[in-house]
């Protein structure tokens, strides 16, 4: 149960919201425990995850720890899509065929260490860094979908607080299919974040704009209150402090134009994207999610060398969190700006 539930409404409202993105295909559930327990603790409004069931109660075991001992606790949001997305793709290979001389820099490259001799498919996010990097090419990716009927089934048995539907322009008939399945379930969503960017894709700031507008009448149509997620350089946030240029320009030139309702930026945030905003009128929050994960790989590694979990480890939770928190605290101490338009919630 949330403590103040309403709470999360009004860090909307105040553009002090954060949201941590677990990744929409990270199955590995001992991280994904720690890590919604640890910025659950530094006092995240939400943790967006894969969809999956194991996934989402690994989940729920961190934030039930979490509110037991602190009283918080963030809304647990659900990722899907309504088409192919490189955020829903996991790397493969066969490692017969890797030359036994390779220096293996795809190892090296792997943010999530999801390449031991072979891909562990649990903790691949489908970054895609891996990719080039084979000197023989020989790694390739698959696209991991839940069909409608499994879909519902799904949300039914895990009852996440709210989803986000990762879209690309030009999928709007696609999106609604997908909304009238979310609403036939009836269950009381909180929010529907859609998630949409420019990157790979020809068109203007303005096209875009209207692809959220349609979204919005869609949500509108079945009563599905909207988060509108900026989707910058997707996956780039912990490449460095330049990732985060593309979001702020989407932000600079959408900022007018969109529907009603929060809009939250994602794809190459990272400490840095607070520096960069020029203004933060309209804005409701961020989300975190490769720069938020690489922060406390070290502590999760150290905590799973010793078979145990990051929080029964007080030392390594303590230094976690206070990493933690220096990445969402300047977010979640924002105080709305002078002469700052609230976001009317609709
Ligand atoms: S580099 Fe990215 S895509 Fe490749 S295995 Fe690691 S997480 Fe998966
Ligand atoms: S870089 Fe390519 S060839 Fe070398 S170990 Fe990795 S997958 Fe195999």
């Amino acid at each position: 149960m949330q403590k103040n539930p309403t709470s999360i409404e009004v860090a909307l409202r105040k553009g002090s919201w954060v949201k941590i993105i677990c990744g929409a295909s990270n199955e590995d559930l001992a991280s994904i425990s720690d890590l919604s327990a640890l910025y659950a603790a530094a006092g995240v409004q939400c943790i967006d995850i894969a969809a999956d069931l194991a996934v989402a109660n690994a989940a729920r075991k961190g934030l039930d720890w979490v509110e037991s001992r602190f009283g918080n606790r963030p809304w647990l949001m659900m990722s899907i899509s309504d088409g192919e997305d490189i955020h829903f793709r996991k790397a493969y290979f066969n490692p017969k065929l890797c030359p036994p001389d390779c220096l293996r820099p795809c190892e090296k490259v792997c943010p999530a260490g999801a390449i031991i001799q072979q891909v562990i498919e649990d903790k691949c996010y489908g970054c895609g860094r891996c990719l080039p990097i084979c000197p023989l090419g020989i790694i390739q990716t698959k696209d991991k979908f839940l069909n409608l009927d499994e879909l519902k089934e799904l949300l039914y048995k895990a009852n996440p607080d709210a989803i986000e539907i990762h879209t690309t322009p030009g999928r709007i008939k696609d999106f609604e299919a997908l909304v009238k399945i979310i609403s036939q379930t009836k269950l009381p969503f909180k929010r529907i974040a859609v998630s949409c960017g420019l990157e790979g894709h020809a068109i203007t700031p303005a096209l875009l704009a209207k692809e959220f507008w349609q979204r919005y009448e869609c949500l509108r149509s079945y009563n599905q209150k909207a988060i509108w997620q900026l989707d910058g350089r997707p996956m780039s946030g912990d490449l460095g402090k330049g990732a985060t240029k593309s979001v702020i320009c989407l932000w600079q030139n959408l900022r007018e134009i969109m529907p009603p309702g929060p809009i939250q930026l994602a794809g190459g945030t990272n400490a840095q994207t607070i520096n960069d905003i020029d203004t933060r009128i309209g804005l409701a929050g961020i989300a975190f999610g490769g720069k938020a994960r690489k922060l406390i790989q070290p502590f999760l590694i150290e905590a799973q060398n010793e078979n145990k979990k990051l929080i029964d480890r007080s030392k390594g939770w303590v230094q976690a969190l206070k990493e933690a928190k220096a990445l969402v605290d300047p977010w979640l101490k924002v105080n709305p700006l002078p002469n700052k338009k609230i976001q009317k919630v609709s």
